[in-house]
């Protein structure tokens, strides 16, 4: 049985004092909530603070990104022992926002993820096909470049991970047209692409890892929507933006994503 997990990525929003308004809220409403694993990713600058309010409490912390070195001349990275160093036990890799603006390949990707999962952090590895690639009927191949890519090299050459151990990724599918956009893939679209990459993930670490590894579903999420997505077999939590940034909607999508 995998538990759901929900996780919100706050992209480039909230200082420091914002983001502890919004995690106090958060932690108030979701207290003692069980059967769900709940994420924050806030910007850089606020992992310190949010991880002040986070102890003891139920909602991990994740990091939106992270650089492959442990340290060195790199100008504006952070890197793995940094984020430890704040508590963090989660972070987004490849986000499609990140290979869109900021050069990020599936060769990069795959750094940011081993490097993770070498310090033990928990990478959320993002795929996603865009609107012209749907319209081409290129998803398939898409995803399956994105998560051979990704994934790369795993799990032999990860030093000291068996691949029982690879259940601890989490993949999110997030159709790059259905971020921010409103436009939410529907039910049986997304659950095509989860089973699919599932599949995938059968081939490269076997088929009981396969089924123990959590696929999140990114796109519009909404409190209204997430039932329906929780409902498909394959679906097993959400990557949520816009509605991870007020808690009474991202409490909403957590209770209404719980086991
Ligand atoms: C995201 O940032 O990963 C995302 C899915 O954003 P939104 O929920 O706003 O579409």
């Amino acid at each position: 049985m995998r538990t759901p997990i929900i996780a919100g990525n706050w992209k480039l929003n909230k200082t420091s004092r914002e983001a502890i308004v919004l995690v106090e809220e958060l932690k108030r409403e979701v207290a003692d909530l069980e059967g769900v694993d709940i994420v924050v990713c806030p910007p850089f600058t606020a992992l310190e603070s949010v991880s002040e309010v986070l102890t003891e409490t139920n909602i991990a912390l994740g990091a939106q990104n992270v650089y492959w070195a442990d340290s060195g001349a790199f100008t504006g990275e952070i890197s793995t022992p940094m984020l430890k160093d704040f508590g963090v036990q989660y972070v987004i890799v490849g986000h499609s926002e990140r290979r869109q603006y900021f050069g990020e390949t599936n060769e990069t990707v795959n750094k940011r993820l081993r490097a993770a999962l070498a310090h033990g952090l928990t990478p959320i590895v993002c795929v996603g096909e865009n609107l012209a690639e749907r319209e081409a009927d290129q998803t398939f191949a898409v995803l399956q470049t994105q998560v051979q890519g990704s994934l790369a090299g795993l799990p032999a050459g990860q030093a000291g991970l068996t691949c029982d151990e690879m259940n601890k990724i989490v993949v999110a599918y997030e159709p790059v047209w259905a971020i921010g956009t409103g436009k939410t893939a529907t039910p049986s679209m997304a659950q095509e692409a989860h089973a699919f990459v599932r599949g995938l993930l059968a081939k490269i670490f076997g088929p009981d890892t396969a089924q123990s590894v959590r696929i999140q579903y990114g796109g519009s999420v909404t409190p209204e929507n997430i039932a329906a997505l929780m409902s498909q077999p394959d679906i097993d939590g959400a990557l949520v933006g816009g509605a991870s940034l007020k808690a009474a909607s991202f409490a909403a999508i957590i209770n209404a994503a719980r086991k």
